[in-house]
């Protein structure tokens, strides 16, 4: 349940270091000569921890990643970005944890799968204390709900209120990348992101091009198991428009 889950009070305070160690940069060095300013002995403990810094940001997030099939799918095509995984299964985030810790091992010349993590979150409710507003350039929901029908619509991974959350973490300019074999659940989301008026549906030419189109179709989970039952993959694109001038 909730109150087992980790999240940073503010995304300054996320501490990305252990996710991707290779981008850690080192603080400025402590000026030897400068007292350190003294912090009363029962304040210490309250003092806040400042995280290691990364010398990034997380741009790509992927909301209920599974077993991490298009983390790693698109970590070697955009090496210089870093993509996150956020899944709310403890046994599955450990999973993916450990599969990207031995793809690292493996590809230690290349250095690949460096800009992949993954993290265990609920990302209907702590969406916000990861991401600063517009840190995103993408964001992937791949088969979400597959209860769909008999989930409340609060519940629901597409809805008004996240709409507003998606809308919040994503820059100008970026993408919310949907896919189902549900149709009831593509008509949904379609509806919901169509309604918001901070985004814009991507015209099918536009989506067709883009080339985590296909990663998304072919290397998530569930997307292979919809092949393998011959069944239908609707997809619908969302750009994120630019705030109106007021
Ligand atoms: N995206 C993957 C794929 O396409 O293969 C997995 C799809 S699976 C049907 C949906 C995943 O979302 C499950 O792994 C589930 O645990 C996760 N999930 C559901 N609600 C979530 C939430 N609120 N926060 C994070 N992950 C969630």
């Amino acid at each position: 349940s909730d109150h087992q889950l980790i999240y940073p009070p503010h995304p300054d305070q996320m501490d990305w270091s252990s996710l991707y160690p290779d981008y850690v940069v080192d603080d400025e060095p402590q000026d030897q000569h400068t007292p350190a300013p003294e912090t009363p002995s029962d304040q210490q403990d309250l003092a806040p921890l400042r995280p290691k810094r990364i010398s990034k940001d997380v741009e790509v997030a992927d909301i209920g990643c599974g077993f991490g099939g298009l983390l790693i799918a698109l970590g070697p095509t955009m090496p210089e970005t870093l993509i996150l995984g956020l899944e709310i299964r403890v046994s599955v985030t450990q999973f993916v944890e450990d599969r990207i810790k031995a793809l690292r091992a493996q590809d230690q010349d290349t250095k690949l799968y460096r800009n992949v993590g993954v993290l265990r979150a609920n990302t209907m409710k702590f969406l916000p204390n990861f991401f600063r507003k517009g840190q995103l350039a993408k964001v992937f929901i791949c088969f979400p709900d597959p209860h769909f029908k008999t989930r409340k619509h609060k519940q629901r991974i597409v809805s008004t209120t996240l709409n507003a959350e998606y809308a919040y973490v994503l820059r100008p300019g970026g993408v919310v990348y949907t896919i189902t074999d549900v149709p009831d659940l593509h008509e949904w989301m379609v509806q919901h992101l169509d309604a918001h008026p901070s985004f814009e549906r991507v015209s099918e030419a536009e989506q067709e091009a883009d080339p985590c189109v296909a990663i998304m179709r072919t290397e998530t989970e569930e997307g292979k198991k919809v092949e393998r039952h011959k069944g239908q993959k609707y997809v619908a694109l969302f750009k994120r428009l630019e705030d109106p001038a007021w």
